[in-house]
């Protein structure tokens, strides 16, 4: 007979072995041993929809990666120093999704890792060290991420912000300062730019640049007003800056028409990051930037990294790539994630609770508020969401800085089988809230 691994014992050695700020989410935490596509299944083999998880880009377990994998591991796996077709053929295939001007390569391993070699590729660039960049910003766990990322910095017990750091407004229309009823949001969101330079100035630091999600996601989902990031970047440069993209949530055809955030924003960006999705679950991160850039960055010592751009590495990052476009993964973004907007729009007329939705494709928020007229966060709400959902198996996130946003980025693979049954319990579970609208 099956008996699946003791649940309180994993739960017991995992609170005796690891410090305690490595989080689990829900309240009855959930063990999950296998998965396919936007599936996973439990230790009793009971399924969950995968609602949340980016990483597995093209579904988890997908046939193709497994095949490279062991393929490449029965050949060998090695590092950049010695020549092998497939780092070039990676390097290729993504640079073909990138505008012309992005047209070298760097391979590491991990989100953090690729913003600590852009933070240094600015510097190298500029000679300065001052970064602006939008409040409620992450960006990793390395200690140059984490400067840079309001996210820790400014949480309970973070190290606060570094001198030579200059926060900007999040440029979020529905909750900020300047809202969506405001044709201007975008230009006065953008002008905060110019503060954070001059405050860099007086505070002794040359400017590197400009650091941002291209849609702030740990900010809670937010899809920055027209303009906002052309005229950020337009300012930057005049005050001799480059200018960052992170695209580690956005990136890879997440958003269906777009296959990067700063296009849908009409944005050139000076480099772009990638991370989580480019592995589908296999340790990989990406900077691209100019050759200008790069040239600056050759001037200094050699760049190695001993697992960065591993035979094995860009095997699967370029089958990755390859699935998105073999498997019409982007148009399917774009399907499902008009299905699930317009479903959640229809849902905001039957629930009070629902005070804003907003997304690209795949990339999908829902704010959750007290009140209509005040906006207030309804973080105990959005709480109460996410269990009740997990316990419908639904895996879902809550996101920004009031923990109130409801966060769908699931696997590019969902259905609408998938999307539907988001539409359909999230209904439930909001009425049971006891938000609902007053009957007309
Ligand atoms: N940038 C963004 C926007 C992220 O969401 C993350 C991870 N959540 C990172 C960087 C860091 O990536 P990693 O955890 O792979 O180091």
């Amino acid at each position: 007979t099956y008996s699946p691994p003791d649940k309180a014992a994993v739960l017991e050695m995992r609170q005796q072995h690891f410090g305690s700020n490595l989080k689990l989410s829900y309240t009855d935490p959930v063990m999950l041993l296998r998965g396919w596509r936007h599936h996973m299944f439990d230790d009793w083999g009971r399924p969950y929809l995968d609602a949340y998880n980016n990483v597995p880009h093209v579904g988890h377990a997908h046939p193709r990666i497994q095949a490279v994998v062991a393929d490449q591991l029965l050949r060998m796996n090695s590092n950049t120093r010695y020549l092998h077709p497939t780092q070039a053929e990676f390097a290729e295939k993504l640079l073909s999704k990138m505008p012309p001007h992005l047209s070298v390569c760097y391979f590491v391993n991990s989100g953090s890792e690729a913003n600590e070699l852009a933070l240094r590729l600015a510097r190298a660039a500029t000679g300065g060290r001052g970064i602006v960049t939008p409040n409620h910003g992450y960006h990793g766990n390395t200690t140059g991420a984490i400067d840079i990322s309001a996210y820790k910095f400014n949480a309970k017990g973070g190290i606060g912000r570094p001198d030579h750091v200059a926060l900007v407004d999040l440029p979020d229309d529905y909750r900020g300062p300047h809202r969506r009823d405001n044709p201007q949001a975008g230009g006065l969101y953008a002008a905060q730019v110019q503060v954070a330079i001059k405050a860099l100035q007086k505070r002794g630091h040359t400017l590197a640049g400009f650091i941002a999600e291209t849609f702030p996601s740990v900010g809670g989902q937010i899809i920055p007003p027209p303009g906002y990031l052309s005229e950020v970047y337009k300012r930057i440069r005049a005050a001799g800056g480059v200018c960052i993209a992170d695209e580690v949530q956005t990136g890879l055809g997440r958003l269906g028409q777009h296959y990067f955030a700063f296009e849908a924003l009409g944005a050139s960006p000076d480099m772009v990051v990638l991370g989580k999705p480019i592995g589908n679950g296999h340790p990989l991160g990406v900077v691209v930037t100019t050759p200008q850039i790069a040239e600056a960055f050759a001037q200094g010592p050699e760049f190695f990294s001993t697992f960065g751009g591993s035979t094995l590495s860009c095997r699967v990052g370029k089958t990755v790539l390859d699935i998105v476009d073999d498997e019409g993964l982007a148009q399917n973004a774009a399907n499902m994630g008009a299905r699930l907007m317009a479903g959640l729009k229809a849902l905001m007329n039957r629930h009070e609770a629902i005070g804003d939705v907003r997304g690209m494709g795949l990339f999908v928020g829902v704010e959750l508020v007290t009140d209509r007229r005040g906006r207030t966060p309804a973080t105990g709400i959005a709480a109460y969401v996410m269990n009740r959902m997990r316990e419908h198996r639904i895996l879902m996130g809550r996101e920004g800085p009031d923990d109130n946003i409801l966060k769908i980025r699931p696997p590019l693979t969902i259905d609408a089988e998938g999307i539907d049954m988001i539409l359909h319990v999230l209904d439930n579970v909001l009425a049971e809230t006891g938000a609902q609208m007053p009957p007309r």
